[in-house]
């Protein structure tokens, strides 16, 4: 097989850093080719390839597991690759949607959007495989982009949002996402099923207009206010027999948040949160009282959107249908956790992998700055899972695949004993640099005897379109 430069030129350059990385990296050369098959490449262009052999970024170590929940995550770059190459569309035909679907009016629109217009249109046809954000992100467009007024270079933008909203149908989007396989947390698993299930009822039409049709909207909206009700209900429940003046508060804010709830318009967001402070500055200063505690802990199990799939549901009518892939796939892909928290007030924490453990995103948005000698209490599963993680990435240290992170072990053992005030303590008795230093001379020395014999041996060489391409595959090498 051949692999494409067109697939290299095709990524912004996280991506495109990634995508070579997985090439140069090998750990499994078939595996590999594999990852980019999967992506249909034809031919490669080496010139744009990093010159690295190794992997150098916790989030692209394969099947690592949350340090705090111990989820199996995706790799940061697969993710990537797959809402570039899967879900989002190609400029070109988004651009022609955006007319179609009426979300651009040409007839209606000013000469700054009509000019931002032509010139992005102009850049996708030329380059019909690329996203729009592949295209924004090009040189040749940043920097014409710099010469136009303000105004046009604005509408870029705005004509960007509006490519963003053209989508795939429910039955491509269930489809793909099933075949990139994530191990869904449980809110998301059951958010998946209800997609799936509307899917099969009107497969032609997207997450969007699904999700915004009366008879569905109504159909979540009513599950939704019934668990706020019950949990009203719970709160009235837990008042009886408090002091007059505490019941008497109680119930008045308990009723205007019935009207919240019922009678808002489903389109006002922060529902629950403005519900939630109601209560607590009301009650702010009987706060000692067992009755207003018991009041709290009952309103703080009012469903959002990240513990309840219905809220989701309800929340992501008023996204786009990609904007519901992103988020669903955002909550299990792998991220960096600061673990001194990046933005604590004064005490901020580096961005760097010495401060780095990798979190699933849904444990990393909960954690926020929470210290982790709290935070493990609420889950104390959390010192098995980092013991287990950092037991992987020493393994791939020893093995010389995970290069400059020697110093990585003892560094994330001394920053997790100190921002858990010892209740995470790391065993790194494994970390063998000895090794690790060996494996990684024989790995490179393997990968240089291996390009030269594809180089020797099966390199076919032939130029078109004035790029550089070589075959590097031969068929027998499979
Ligand atoms: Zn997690």
């Amino acid at each position: 097989m051949k692999i494409s430069s067109t697939y290299f030129n095709n990524y912004p350059k996280g991506n495109l850093y990634a995508a070579g990385k997985i090439y140069n990296s090998g750990i499994d050369y078939n595996l590999q080719l594999n990852y980019l098959k999967d992506y249909q490449c034809d031919s490669v262009s080496f010139k744009r390839i990093p010159d690295t052999t190794f992997i150098n970024d916790l989030r692209e170590l394969p099947n690592l597991t949350c340090g705090c929940c111990g989820i199996k995550m995706l790799k940061n770059s697969v993710v990537n690759d797959f809402l570039n190459r899967k879900i989002y569309y190609p400029a070109s035909i988004a651009l022609k949607r955006i007319k179609s679907e009426n979300y651009f009016n040409e007839s209606h629109a000013s000469d700054e959007m009509k000019t931002a217009y032509a010139f992005l249109k102009n850049f996708a046809d030329r380059n019909p495989k690329l996203t729009m954000q592949d295209i924004l992100a090009k040189k040749a467009v940043k920097a014409k982009r710099q010469t136009f007024p303000k105004e046009v270079s604005a509408a870029c933008e705005t004509i960007r949002d509006m490519t963003k909203l053209v989508a795939h149908n429910s039955k491509y989007m269930i489809d793909e996402i099933s075949k990139l396989n994530p191990k869904f947390h449980k809110t998301e698993k059951k958010v998946f099923k209800e997609l799936q299930m509307l899917a099969k009822e009107y497969p032609q039409e997207t997450f969007y207009d699904i999700l915004n049709k009366s008879e569905v909207n109504k159909y979540y909206l009513t599950r939704l206010q019934k668990k706020q009700i019950d949990i009203l209900d719970n709160v009235v429940g837990a008042v009886e027999d408090a002091p007059e003046n505490i019941k008497t508060m109680v119930l008045d804010v308990t009723e205007k948040a019935r009207d919240i709830f019922e009678k808002e318009s489903v389109e006002i967001l922060h529902k629950r949160g403005r519900v939630i402070s109601h209560y607590q500055s009301l009650l702010n200063d009987y706060k000692d009282d067992s009755c207003v505690q018991k009041v709290l802990e009952i309103i703080n199990e009012l469903p959002d959107s990240k513990t309840d799939s219905d809220a989701f549901l309800i929340k992501g009518a008023q996204k786009s249908s990609n904007a519901i892939v992103e988020i669903l796939l955002s909550r299990v892909r792998s991220t960096f956790e600061h673990v001194k928290p990046h933005k604590r007030e004064g005490d901020n924490g580096p961005s760097n992998i010495f401060n780095y453990i990798a979190l699933c995103g849904k444990c990393n948005s909960e954690r926020q700055r929470t210290g982790y000698d709290i935070f493990t209490k609420a889950h104390p599963e959390m010192i098995e899972n980092e013991q287990i993680q950092i037991n992987k990435i020493i393994h791939f240290i020893n093995h010389g695949i995970l290069a400059g992170y020697d110093e990585y072990p003892v560094k994330i053992k001394k920053a997790l004993d100190i921002e858990s005030k010892g209740a995470i303590k790391i065993n790194i008795n494994k970390l063998n640099l000895l090794q690790a230093k060996n494996n990684r001379k024989l790995r490179q020395k393997k990968i240089i005897e291996k390009k030269k014999s594809l180089n020797g041996s099966k390199a076919i060489y032939k130029f078109g379109k004035g790029l550089f391409k070589r075959n590097v595959m031969g068929k027998n090498d499979k």
